[in-house]
C-alpha cells in the first residue's frame, strides 16, 4: 500500500486532481481555507494507492495551523511520495513550496497545473527543463479538464523510493555550516533526511533540537554576520534567487508588454479603492432580491410552497387523519406541532436553494476572493485583517465550519476575535427567520436581508475594535498576503452540487432538530403544569415560562411571551425559531399554518421585528456553533465569554436600534426603556472610543494590572 501526499498552495488544484484521481467529490473551493481538514481516497485504476488531500499551504514553516498539519504529516507520518500540484499561471510564488519539498527526502513529482490558463497569458514553460533544475519529474495538467490525470499515474507508478530529488544549494558560507551540522546530526535523523534537518537547525527552527544537541549558534553567528541577516533570512532570500534562475530558465513570458487579460481588467473595478465595496453591496443587494424580493424567482416559489403547504399539504393529512379515525392528542400533535412547525420551516427551502446557487456561484467564480481581498483594506482599519473576512462568508452557509474556518488565521488574537464574532453572520438556519420577518413584516423587502448581512459585518468589526482593548486579544493584524486566482467558469456540475448539499442539510435538519423540537413545544404549549390539557394556550405550560421570561425581552420591542419562547428554542437550531412560532399558531388558531405571517403582524410592531431580528442574529448560536466556538476557543472559560458577550452585544444592539427608532417613527415611548438605551449607548460608545476601557474598573478595584 503506498502513499501519495497531496500538497500545493492554496488554490492550485489540488481538490481537483484529488477529485479527478479518485473520483470523489470533494467540495472544491475558490479560496484558501477550505481544505483545513486532510481527506484520503483510492486511486482510480492504480491497485493499492491511497491519495492524501493536505491543507494548502505557501510553504513548510510552522507559522499557520495548515503549514504545521502538513509539515507533520509529511515528516512523521511519512508519505511514500509527494504530488506537488503547482500552479503553473503562478510559478514563482508555487516554487517557494516546492524547493522546500525537494529538502524533506521523499520522491516528489510535480503536477505543473493550470496550463490553460499559462497558455492563455502567453507563457511557455519548459517543464522538461523544470525537471531537470529540480531533480524531479513533471507532467503538465489541466486539472478542471481532466488533463494528465493517466500520465500523473503512469509516473506516480513506476516511480522508486530512491528517485529523490536534488535540493538547492546554499551559497558556500551556508553550505559549510550546513555540513558541518550534517557530521554531528544525531544517529536517528534518517539518511534521507539530514538535509532537512542541518537547515532547520540552521534556520533555528524550534523542531531543531529534535535532530541535534550540539550548539552551532557561533558558526551560525559568523554567516549572519556576514550577510547581515537572521539564519532563517538568509534561506528564504536564498530561496527566491534560486527561483529566480529557474524560472528564467524555465519560463518565457510573452514580450509584447504586460497585456491586461479580460480578468485583470475586471479586477481593476471589482478590488478598486473606490468601486470594491459599492460593486460587492450591489452584488449582495442583486443576490437577496433574486432570492427574497416580492416577484422575484425565490420568493415567488417560496410562496406558492408555503401556500401549498398550508392550503393543500395539511389539510390533506388533516383529513386523512382524521379518515382513518386518527383523533385528540395524536391529531393534535401531527398536525398542529409536527406539520405546522416542520412545515413553516420548510416553506422556506425555494428562498434558500435560490440563495446557496447564487452564493456557490460566486464563490466558484472566484468573485469571493475578491471580497476578501476589498474587506481586507476595511477591516484593517478596525484591527482585523481579511483573513478574518473568509469565516464570515464560510459562516454565511453554516456557523459551525465557520468557525472552523478561523483556524486558518495564524495570529493567535485575530484567530480568537474572529472564533467569537462568526456566527454574527446570517447563516442558512438563520435566514428563515429572516425570511418570515422580512415577508411578514416588511412586504418581501430585500433591505432587510441586507441589513442582516452587512450588519453582521458590522457587528463584527466593531466587536474587533473593542476587544482588542482587551488585553488577551490586542496587537496588530498578521499582514494579509493572498493571491487573486483567476476566474473561473464554474462548473454545473459542483455548483449544483454544492447547492443540493447545503439544501439537503436544511432539509434534514427540519426533519431532525426542528421536528424534535415541535414536538417539545407542541407538548409545552398543549399542557399546562398538572398536566391537563391546557384550555386555552394561555395555561399552558409553554406560556407560562414565556410569561416569566418575556419581560426581559420588552425593552427590545417584543415582550411576547410566544417570541421569548421561540427565541429559546433558536438556541438548538435557529430554524427553531420558525418551527415554534409555526406550532404555537397552528395551537392557537384553529386555521392552517398559513396564518402564520398574518399573526406575526398583530404581535408585533415593525420596530419590534427589527428587535427581534436583530437580537437573533447576532445572540448565541445554536449549540452546535457553541460547540464549535468551544473547540477552537479551546476551553469552557473562554466559550462562556464569548457567548456573554455576544448575548449582550446583541441585547444592547437591538435595544439602540428599538428605542432610538421608535424614537424616530414617535411610536409609544416608554422613558425607562429609553433611558436604558441611552445609557447603553454611551456605554459602548466608551468601549469603542477609550483606549482603556477597563482601566476605571481596576481603579474602582483598587487592583492595578489585573486583567
Ligand atoms: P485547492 O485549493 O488547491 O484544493 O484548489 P481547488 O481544487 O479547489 O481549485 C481551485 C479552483 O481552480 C477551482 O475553481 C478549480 O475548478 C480550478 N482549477 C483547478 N485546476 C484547474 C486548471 O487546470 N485550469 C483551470 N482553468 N482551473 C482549474
Ligand atoms: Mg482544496
Amino acid at each position: 500500500m503506498k502513499t501519495i501526499a497531496l500538497v500545493g498552495n492554496p488554490n492550485s488544484g489540488k481538490t481537483t486532481v484529488f477529485n479527478k484521481l479518485t473520483g470523489s467529490s470533494q467540495r472544491v473551493g475558490n479560496w484558501p481555507g477550505v481544505t483545513i481538514d486532510r481527506k484520503e481516497g483510492r486511486i482510480k485504476g492504480m491497485d493499492s494507492a491511497t491519495l492524501v488531500d493536505l491543507p494548502g499551504i505557501y510553504s513548510l514553516s510552522p507559522y499557520s495551523p495548515e503549514e504545521i498539519v502538513s509539515r507533520d504529516y509529511l515528516l512523521k507520518e511519512r508519505p511514500d511520495y509527494i504530488l506537488n500540484i503547482v500552479d503553473g499561471s503562478n510559478l514563482e510564488r508555487n516554487l517557494y513550496l516546492t524547493l522546500q519539498l525537494m529538502e524533506v527526502g521523499v520522491p516528489v513529482v510535480i503536477a505543473l497545473n493550470m496550463m490553460d490558463i499559462a497558455k492563455a497569458k502567453g507563457y511557455d514553460i519548459d517543464s522538461k527543463a523544470l525537471g531537470a533544475a529540480l531533480g524531479c519529474r513533471v507532467v503538465e495538467t489541466t486539472a478542471a479538464k481532466g488533463e494528465g490525470m493517466e500520465e500523473i499515474k503512469k509516473v506516480l507508478s513506476t516511480l522508486s523510493k530512491s528517485e529523490l530529488p536534488k535540493p538547492v544549494r546554499f551559497d558556500d558560507g551556508v553550505e559549510k555550516v550546513l555540513d558541518s551540522i550534517s557530521a554531528k546530526l544525531r544517529p536517528d535523523v534518517p539518511e534521507e533526511q539530514r538535509r532537512w534537518a542541518a537547515v532547520k537547525v540552521f534556520e533555528k527552527d524550534a523542531s531543531s533540537s529534535e535532530y541535534t544537541d550540539e550548539d552551532f549558534s557561533s558558526e551560525i553567528e559568523e554567516v549572519e554576520k556576514a550577510h547581515d541577516d537572521q539564519s532563517e533570512a538568509i534561506i528564504i532570500d536564498q530561496r527566491y534567487n534560486a527561483i529566480c534562475g529557474i524560472v528564467s530558465n524555465v519560463l518565457k513570458q510573452p514580450t509584447t508588454g504586460k497585456r491586461k487579460t479580460a480578468s485583470d481588467r475586471i479586477d481593476d473595478i471589482v478590488t478598486s479603492r473606490i468601486w470594491g465595496f459599492p460593486v460587492f453591496f450591489g452584488i449582495m443587494a442583486l443576490v437577496y432580491s433574486i432570492a427574497m424580493l416580492e416577484g422575484s424567482p425565490g420568493w415567488f416559489a417560496t410562496d406558492w410552497l408555503n401556500t401549498y403547504i398550508g392550503d393543500e399539504f395539511i389539510p390533506m393529512v388533516a383529513d386523512w387523519l382524521a379518515e382513518i379515525g386518527v383523533e385528540g392528542m395524536l391529531y393534535g400533535l401531527i398536525v398542529d406541532g409536527i406539520l405546522s412547525g416542520v412545515g413553516a420551516v420548510l416553506g422556506f427551502l425555494p428562498q434558500m436553494l435560490v440563495m446557496f446557487l447564487l452564493l456557490v456561484l460566486l464563490e466558484e467564480v472566484g468573485y469571493m476572493s475578491r471580497v476578501a481581498f476589498v474587506m481586507d483594506r476595511i477591516f484593517r482599519r478596525f484591527g482585523l485583517s481579511g483573513k478574518s473576512f473568509i469565516p464570515l462568508l464560510v459562516g454565511t452557509g453554516c456557523g459551525v465550519p465557520g468557525v472552523m474556518a478561523s483556524r486558518t488565521i495564524e495570529n493567535d488574537r485575530d484567530r480568537r476575535i474572529t472564533a467569537m464574532t462568526t456566527t454574527f453572520m446570517p447563516c442558512a438556519a438563520k435566514l428563515p427567520i429572516v425570511a418570515l420577518i422580512a415577508g411578514a413584516i416588511f412586504g418581501g423587502n430585500p433591505l432587510v436581508a441586507l441589513g442582516c448581512y452587512f450588519g453582521g459585518i458590522l457587528a463584527v468589526l466593531i466587536s474587533g475594535v473593542i476587544l482588542k482593548k482587551f488585553k488577551r486579544f490586542a496587537g496588530e493584524p498578521t499582514p494579509f498576503i493572498m493571491e487573486l486566482p483567476p476566474y473561473h467558469t464554474p462548473s454545473a456540475v459542483s455548483v449544483g452540487m454544492a447547492t443540493l448539499q447545503r439544501g439537503w442539510g436544511f432539509v434534514k435538519k427540519a426533519f431532525t432538530i426542528v421536528l424534535l423540537a415541535t414536538v417539545l413545544i407542541w407538548f409545552l404549549s398543549s399542557y399546562t403544569w398538572g398536566l391537563q390539557e391546557a384550555e386555552i394556550i394561555d395555561d399552558s405550560i409553554l406560556a407560562s415560562i414565556g410569561n416569566a421570561i418575556c419581560g426581559i425581552f420588552a425593552p427590545i420591542g417584543f415582550g411576547k411571551w410566544e417570541l421569548s419562547v421561540a427565541t429559546i428554542t433558536g438556541l438548538m437550531a435557529k430554524e427553531d425559531l420558525v418551527g415554534t412560532l409555526g406550532t404555537i399558531v397552528g395551537i392557537e388558531i384553529e386555521t392552517a399554518e398559513g396564518d402564520l405571517w398574518a399573526w406575526l403582524n398583530t404581535i408585533v410592531t415593525p420596530i419590534g421585528a427589527v428587535g427581534l431580528l436583530a437580537f437573533n442574529m447576532l445572540c448565541a448560536p445554536c449549540f452546535a456553533a457553541i460547540g464549535a466556538m468551544h473547540r477552537e476557543l479551546g476551553g469552557w472559560k473562554a466559550t462562556a465569554f464569548a457567548v456573554g458577550y455576544q448575548c449582550v452585544f446583541a441585547y444592547v444592539c437591538s435595544l439602540i436600534l428599538v428605542q432610538f427608532g421608535g424614537l424616530l417613527i414617535r411610536t409609544d415611548i416608554n422613558v425607562a426603556y429609553l433611558i436604558m438605551a441611552i445609557v447603553s449607548a454611551v456605554v459602548l460608545a466608551y468601549f469603542i472610543i477609550v483606549k482603556d476601557p477597563l482601566a476605571i474598573v481596576r481603579k474602582v478595584a483598587g487592583k492595578e494590572g489585573a486583567q
